[in-house]
């Protein structure tokens, strides 16, 4: 059984920061501006044993007329078909408002677990001002501060009281996550309804069950895999000033969450400057990164225009020289599956874990023919190397004086590495440590 908790209450009393504290990642758009739509999201969390998902109900756009209502009416409906508990979240700062008083009428008539929470009581100062939140007759009020956490604890200890179960553990875990990057109009949206369209491919989305759904589980190619959908936002912004912000801060999000980035590249327009700060931050965060240079059927070409176009790309790159490029058409669904499987293989070197007694094997001999250069009249040894147990891969190699070793050699490390062992797409860290 799936618990769900649902957080419902009018706009800027804190639903979106108690999500994101509850899931522990961002995944929601803040925003204190209004006009902004935001989606509905969902979100894994767990406490003291008990798994359950989180639905930030914070979409809101102000303006229409009957904001109240369609609101009230949005929230409440989706909390009372799916809810498993609902927190009916207030704000200690503002205090009681009729609109607090709207929302409770209709919670009141839920026949579900419905928990009075008190937020922004930052100080136990302000936690006594809550009192006046009895007045909604919905039993205990809970004090807690989204911000900087207290009081959560207490309300999940109760909360959890409700769930039938343990719950279902995040049934995403270990599903590669895939975020689609690139300029507007590279190409991104059409590849996802590309994907979409072959037969069944969608088993659930993850995130909701509508295409605004930020992720999709698919299974496709006889492959397993999520893909984070950055494209949606764009059309959807009401706003357009904050359309390049939003989809550059959603981009951003994307990328955080996923494993693998598929950075998509417009042919006709080349890799500009836009494109490598996107591989950049990839590399940075340590994703696994390919480059999709899509419309190729839209570059007049013989036999060598991919490989110059491909040298072309990786002169920019410089060190980020591990990254594979792939040349596709997504309108004449060229090189699609082949794009998808390159992915999967970038995820499979991200997530691979080399023996240490193979990596010495075949690192050692290199070491031992090209060693370090010595300084000031000291030899440096490296006597063994390591992969350590992280999200990406991570190589300490153990040494008599790691702060003697130099840039170049590092690179040199980082090469032979990369020959030995496929890491193709994948930054690879390389550490030097004591012993
Ligand atoms: P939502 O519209 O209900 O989702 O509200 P948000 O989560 O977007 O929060 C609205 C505003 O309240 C933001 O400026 C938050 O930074 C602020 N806020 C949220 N939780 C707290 C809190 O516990 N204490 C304080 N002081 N501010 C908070
Ligand atoms: P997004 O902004 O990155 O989501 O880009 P879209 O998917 O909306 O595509 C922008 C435009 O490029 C649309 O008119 C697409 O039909 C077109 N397009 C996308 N992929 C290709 C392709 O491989 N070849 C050609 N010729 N056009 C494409």
């Amino acid at each position: 059984m799936a618990n769900i908790v649902a957080i419902v209450g009018r706009p800027n009393v804190g639903k979106s920061t108690l999500f994101n504290r509850l899931v522990e990642k961002r995944v929601a758009i803040m925003d204190n501006q209004s006009g902004v739509t935001r989606d509905r999201h969902y979100g894994y969390a767990e406490w003291i044993g008990k798994h359950f998902t989180v639905i930030d109900t914070g979409g809101y756009v102000e303006g229409s007329d009957d904001v109240f209502e369609g609101e009230i009416r949005k929230q409440v409906k989706m909390a009372l078909g799916e809810a498993t508990v609902i927190l009916f979240m207030v704000d200690v700062y503002e205090g009681l408002t009729g609109l607090d008083q709207e929302f409770a009428n209709v919670v009141r008539e839920v026949n579900k677990p419905v928990f009075v929470v008190c937020n922004k009581a930052d100080t136990s100062e302000r936690a006594m001002m809550a009192g006046e939140f009895y007045a909604l007759g919905l039993g205990e009020v809970y004090t807690i501060s989204s911000a900087n956490g207290s009081g959560t604890g207490d309300l999940l200890d109760e909360v959890v009281r409700h769930f039938p179960d343990e719950g279902e553990e995040n049934p995403e875990l270990g599903i590669p996550r895939i975020a689609i990057v690139g300029r507007p109009n590279a190409g991104k949206s059409s590849f996802l309804n590309v994907l979409i369209g072959e037969d069944r491919s969608i088993v659930t989305d993850v995130a909701g069950t509508t295409r605004d759904a930020i992720n999709t589980h698919y299974k496709l190619y006889g492959k397993d895999f999520i893909i984070t959908d950055t494209a949606g936002i764009r059309k959807k912004s009401k706003v357009h000033e904050d359309i390049e912000f939003y989809s550059v801060l959603r981009a951003i999000q994307a990328l955080q969450d996923s494993d693998v980035c598929i950075v998509m590249v417009d042919a006709e327009r080349g890799f500009e400057a836009q494109d490598m700060s996107i591989v950049s931050l990839a590399h940075r965060y340590r994703k696994g990164i390919m480059i999709m240079v899509n419309k190729w059927d839209l570059v007049e070409k013989d036999s060598k225009t991919a490989e110059a176009f491909k040298k072309s790309i990786l002169e920019k790159l410089g060190p980020m020289d591990y990254i594979p490029i792939i040349f596709t058409s997504v309108v004449e669904k060229q090189r699609i599956f082949q794009a998808i499987e390159l992915a999967m293989n970038v995820y499979e070197n991200k997530t691979k874990k080399i023996p240490t007694s193979k990596l010495n094997e075949k690192m050692l001999p290199e070491i031992e023919r090209y060693p370090p250069p010595s300084i000031k009249g000291k030899f440096i040894n490296i006597k063994y190397i390591t992969q350590l147990g992280n999200h990406s891969p991570n190589f300490a190699f153990f040494c008599n004086l790691p702060q003697y070793i130099k840039e170049p050699y590092e690179r040199f490390l980082e090469n032979r590495l990369r020959e030995h062992f496929d890491f193709t797409g994948v930054p690879v860290k390389i550490l030097f440590k004591k012993k």
